[in-house]
């Protein structure tokens, strides 16, 4: 074995690090995340006015903090009021300019859980989802989806544009079916503090059984807390926990889940 590989290293593909949530104390946060084994993370963006400011960010972070820091830019679907197809015109024009550590168009996607959601506003969730996709294909770069009571309509389109980059679709807890259908197009699926809950049987199940060339661990820090940690802010070095959970349920070593996990990140994100 070559020297070197027995150190563990973690990757969490997605993590809100620029919210203000971090402000306090977005250093210690890193320096913990680094003692918990985290070498990398990605931050995906939310809103265009965040673009910018994450490009410069995630550059300052990995050369102060020795945690290798990628961002991806889109807009989320939780501010689709915000945001407008003028915005993916900026979008393209900025990917054109290749700028350093951006490794994905994100977080795009749709979110139909609010049942009193107006046709106008899931279509225009469409529209702009849709603008993601196109940017994806032209500039072949992987997608970060997030997606709630969408998946068949994530699905149709994706279906349709055939993202050659594919991506991740964060946060997964859809059916083994749906699973099935985003690796049939080559998409990586995210697991993160969601499966330290024994209530969350089936998404436990998909992660203890899928293939591992297709899980990508996260933390969507500073939510989605882990079991135990209900309340409080969640961070980017409780991947970990969520590493040795994943390694529980599948019944290999930590370090066999940090190494493929990793792996699968740094090959869809080409670095
Ligand atoms: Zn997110």
């Amino acid at each position: 074995m070559a020297q070197g590989n027995d150190q563990l290293s973690l990757f969490d593909s997605h993590c809100h690090l620029n919210f203000s949530d971090f402000d306090t104390d977005r250093a210690k946060v890193l320096s913990q995340a680094k003692k918990e084994s985290v070498s990398h993370l990605c931050i995906p963006a939310t809103k265009h006015q965040e673009w910018l400011s994450l490009i410069k960010e995630s550059e300052v972070i990995s050369k102060e903090s020795s945690v290798s820091v990628v961002t991806a830019l889109g807009l989320h679907p939780w501010f689709i009021a915000e945001h407008s197809l003028e915005q993916l015109d900026v979008l393209d024009k900025l990917l054109k300019q290749r700028p350093s550590r951006v490794v994905a168009i994100g977080e795009t996607g749709l979110d139909f859980f609010d049942r009193n959601i107006t046709p106008q506003a899931k279509n225009k969730q469409l529209t702009l989802f849709t603008g993601h996709v196109k940017l994806a294909c032209l500039h072949q770069m992987p997608l970060i989806i997030h997606s709630r009571k969408s998946h068949d309509e994530i699905l149709k389109v994706l279906r349709k544009f055939k993202p050659e980059s594919t991506g991740i679709i964060h946060a997964f807890s859809g059916s083994e079916q749906q699973a099935k259908e985003y690796l049939k197009l080559g998409f990586k699926l995210g697991f993160g503090g969601g499966i330290t809950y024994p209530r969350a049987s089936k998404t436990r199940h998909l992660a203890a059984t899928l293939p591992i060339d297709s899980i990508v661990l996260e933390t969507d820090a500073p939510d989605m807390p882990l079991n135990g940690y209900q309340g409080e802010r969640n961070e980017p070095g409780r991947v970990k926990q969520v590493a040795e959970c994943l390694a529980e349920l599948r019944g290999i070593s930590l370090m066999e889940v940090a190494e493929a996990t990793s792996h699968n990140c740094r090959t869809l994100f080409r670095i």
